[in-house]
């Protein structure tokens, strides 16, 4: 019997890892920009940790974590509360008072798998610690626009804010009197919500009751001055960036530790799975977990979903991988000396290939194609005897002779003279 992957779990395979790898690197390089640096955070930790910070009723914590309850274990949902637990335990704010920080990993979800859905997925995520202003949020908020526009992505940003302590227990109040008079209108789910988490009822993806929260009271209208001025300015300083967005008052976050701030990038081209990105403030979070009591603000993107998209939609030309070049030898003298000259490019840093299995010049040309070699050396038996091989430019099919007059060595810095550096 054939063993195959896990049901969620996907391979990624040699042929989309350029798209992979552009992302990232553009991710990196934009992170790097605005001062973030990378955090690296472990897989499991203890599910305590999760519980805690996503919260108790949540979709997340309640049905969708991969736990190994005999052990008091989880393999992480999510980073932002693995990167919490680290910054208190190694107390990062004592040597830098705003911590700017990001990471780029695997997250487990037990969730239904579509399209742009897995068990197992990867998000890049980004965090400001120890910020307050306004200017913070509308600054990582522009931080992951500039991302997803450098990768040619056409997607619109919602921003909402989900009030503090102050504000948020009224409206819920409020909102939980409203949900049980219209609660034969809802969903099975959210009638159970109404009790555990009526805010999640205010995105559910039901037309019955979409229809019926259009008329439910709004917490934008019941913000405290602190988190209706708060609010007002990310609109400003977002406008001040030059970004488009629009106001969703419906928008919550799946996780409990959400203040104030929340925004979703959002696509129409993935069907079901409208967020490409999400995140917002998080004022209480840090001190809840046990550490000091310090704000912070987020996002995390879902790689899967980026790559679909960048295949939809992007122009951008990202680098594909190539070889410099492919040593076609035909006969034992011939692989002889190139498997010496394979050696001595690779070590000179040149990305060199040859196939030692003695096929066919047609058949060796066809993979040097194959791997989007730049160039091949040609050195059959007859070239072999006249010591001159024949370079290809497999491009522009030029052919020049090469010739091998003396050591290795010296045909190893000539080639690599000729054939220069990839280009950008
Ligand atoms: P959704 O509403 O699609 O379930 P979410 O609100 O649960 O998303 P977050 O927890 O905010 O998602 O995670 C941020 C991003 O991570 C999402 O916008 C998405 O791009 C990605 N993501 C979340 N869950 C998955 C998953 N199961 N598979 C692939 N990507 C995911
Ligand atoms: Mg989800």
């Amino acid at each position: 019997m054939k063993i195959q992957a896990i049901n969620g779990f996907k391979d990624i395979l040699p042929d989309t890892i350029d798209r992979w790898q552009y992302i990232e690197q553009r991710a990196r390089d934009i992170f790097a920009r605005f001062g973030l640096q990378e955090i690296r955070v472990p897989i499991l930790e203890k599910t305590e940790l999760f519980v805690r910070s996503i919260g108790e009723a949540t979709d997340v914590v309640e049905k969708e974590m991969y736990s190994f309850p005999d052990k008091g274990i989880t393999m992480r949902p999510e980073a932002t509360a693995s990167i919490m637990r680290a910054f208190i335990e190694h107390g990062l704010h004592v040597q830098q008072p705003v911590q700017r920080l990001y990471t780029i990993g695997p997250m487990f979800r037990h969730e239904r798998p579509q399209k742009g859905r897995l068990r197992q997925f990867h998000q890049l995520d980004a965090e400001i610690i120890g910020a307050t202003e306004p200017l913070v949020d509308a600054e990582l908020i522009a931080m992951g626009q500039m991302l997803l526009d450098e990768l040619g992505l056409h997607t619109s940003l919602e921003i909402n804010s989900l009030g503090c302590p102050v504000c948020r227990p009224p409206f819920k109040a409020l909102l939980v009197a409203f949900l049980k008079q219209h609660h034969t209108d809802l969903c099975d789910d959210c009638r159970r919500r109404t009790h555990t988490n009526p805010l999640r009822v205010l995105d559910c993806k039901q037309a019955t009751c979409r229809a019926v929260v259009q008329s439910a009271p709004s917490l934008l209208d019941m913000l405290c001055r602190d988190c209706d001025d708060h609010f007002q300015r990310v609109g400003q300083a977002l406008h001040h960036f030059d970004l488009d967005f629009q106001i969703n008052r419906f928008m919550v976050r799946g996780l409990d530790y959400y203040t104030r701030t929340t925004f979703e990038f959002l696509t129409t081209a993935l069907g079901a799975q409208a967020a490409v990105g999400a995140g917002g403030r998080y004022d209480g979070l840090i001190e809840q977990l046990g550490g000091p009591a310090l704000s912070g603000i987020g996002f995390a993107m879902g790689l899967e979903r980026l790559a679909l998209l960048m295949e939809q939609q992007s122009t951008q030309k990202y680098t594909a991988s190539f070889m410099d070049i492919f040593l076609i030898a035909l006969g034992d003298n011939a692989l002889n000396a190139c498997s010496r000259l394979a050696h001595l490019l690779r070590k000179n840093g040149v990305k060199t290939a040859i196939d030692y299995a003695g096929r066919s010049l047609k058949a060796q040309l066809k993979q040097a194609n194959r791997i989007n070699a730049r160039y091949s050396l040609i050195l059959g038996e007859d070239e072999w005897l006249q010591h001159e091989a024949i370079l290809r430019n497999m491009h522009t099919q030029e052919q020049q002779p090469f010739a091998l007059t003396d050591t290795p060595e010296e045909w190893c810095s000539r080639l690599a003279d000729i054939i220069g550096p990839a280009p950008q």
